[in-house]
């Protein structure tokens, strides 16, 4: 009899996995993906919402649309995991697994302590944002990341610059002041020091104010925030809550003091039989001891990995798929018409991590790989 492949989480990972599944899998086959949301958002895309360059609904996906023959997906929100009898609990009932595929992402921490923050991860504060941004013509607006490691490594560095490139179509700049505020001990932390030292470079000829090495505590409603060494007032925050790996893995043997899943780093494998955890709810450390970035393309690659060797392990063949921890061809989109080319080894010694000078292939490039994404893995649009 076929068996069951659940994946959990309809994100990046999740719905690359499920496709490439659907097309290797033996006959007789299934594959369960589970999400609490009924849509699948495009997260590269959400920095174009917040300055009105895309729609929320240009950029969101139906999850009903990867369904397959042996494809099926289950709204409902994924609770507990019980390895002993290879099931999972969610608020919908029990589902068995015979191969589990974790996919949950990084998970947003303590968002209340910032409730008058947007949190530019979220898709509903995205296009929220965007409207505050239309009716501000001056103040300060300061960008922040809580903590590290984050999702999205350049996301918060696109936000920045296409904020300031919003202000400047609009000829407000020099009314808005605009600050950025990382934990990071320099910008982009893994980068090599050189493409660290070009987006600083970039950024103050943007005019942009940056503090790295800088720990967010608290905001006021008096609109100060407080950091570590002093407070900064602003009129308009935005800010990258705190992330940690998926609470319903949380006390398992799975997830380690960080808060991270433990994964094998080339095969994705867990302690766990049969269980493999993928993209950003893995906690994967180069050979420096360094996060590695917790990138879409990351989660992407890794998919492909673990689904093709279930297909090989299924058909009675070895696995021979592995990650390398490398990306090539990613962008940071970094004005309305122009974007840096991305490259990362996680995987070397040292790890390498590059951003190109700014071009409008870059930006284009990234345009190009948002059409071919949404068009891609989902069968129709909506
Ligand atoms: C603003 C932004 C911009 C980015 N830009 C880029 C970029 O330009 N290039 C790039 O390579 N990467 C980018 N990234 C990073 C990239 O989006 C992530 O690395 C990638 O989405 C991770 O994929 P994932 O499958 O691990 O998790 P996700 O894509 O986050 O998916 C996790 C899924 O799990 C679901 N889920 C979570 N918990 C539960 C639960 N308990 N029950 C049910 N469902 C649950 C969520 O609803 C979600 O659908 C960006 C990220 C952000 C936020």
């Amino acid at each position: 009899m076929g068996k069951t492949i659940l994946i959990l989480g309809g994100g990046t990972g999740g719905v690359v996995a499920a496709n490439v599944l659907a097309k290797v899998l033996p006959k007789g086959y299934r594959v369960a993906v589970v999400d609490r949301l009924e849509s699948h958002v495009f997260l590269a895309a959400l920095p174009l919402v917040i300055v009105g360059m895309r729609k929320p609904q240009e950029i969101t996906r139906s999850l009903k649309g990867i369904e397959a023959p042996n494809v099926q997906f289950i709204q409902a929100e994924v609770q507990h995991f019980h390895a002993d009898d290879k099931t999972v609990q969610t608020d919908q009932g029990i589902l068995s697994y015979d191969s589990l595929i974790v996919a949950l992402g990084a998970q947003p921490e303590g968002t209340s302590t910032f409730s008058r923050v947007f949190n530019p991860y979220d898709l509903q504060d995205a296009a929220r944002l965007h409207e505050e941004l239309t009716t501000f013509s001056e103040g300060h607006i300061v960008i922040f990341i809580s903590n590290t490691p984050f999702p999205g490594t350049i996301a918060p560095y696109e936000i920045a610059l296409l904020v300031d490139s919003f202000f400047r179509h609009r000829r407000l700049r020099k009314t808005v002041e605009i600050s950025f505020i990382t934990p990071e001990t320099r910008l982009l932390e893994f980068a090599t020091p050189r493409s660290s030292e070009r987006l600083r470079a970039l950024m103050r000829q943007r005019n942009l104010h940056v503090m790295t090495g800088r720990k967010v505590q608290s905001l006021s409603v008096g609109r100060t925030l407080t950091l570590d060494d002093g407070d900064i007032p602003g009129d308009l925050f935005i800010g990258v809550p705190p992330h940690t790996g998926p609470a319903p893995f949380r006390d398992t043997m799975m997830t380690d003091t960080s808060g991270w899943l433990k994964v094998d780093p080339h095969t994705l494998a867990t302690c766990f039989p049969d269980v493999y955890a993928i993209g950003d709810a893995t906690g994967i450390q180069s050979n420096e001891g360094m996060w590695i970035p917790k990138v879409g393309f990351f989660a992407h690659y890794q998919a492909e990995v673990v689904a093709r060797n279930l297909a090989l392990q299924y058909a009675g063949k070895e696995p021979r798929f592995r990650f390398v921890g490398g990306a090539l061809g990613a962008s940071m989109l970094s004005g309305s018409n122009r974007g840096c080319f991305v490259a990362v080894k996680a995987y070397a010694s040292p790890a390498r991590m590059t951003l190109s000078s700014p071009s409008r292939m870059a930006f284009w490039s990234k345009v190009f790989f948002e059409k071919y994404w949404l068009k891609s893995w989902f069968r129709y649009p909506h």
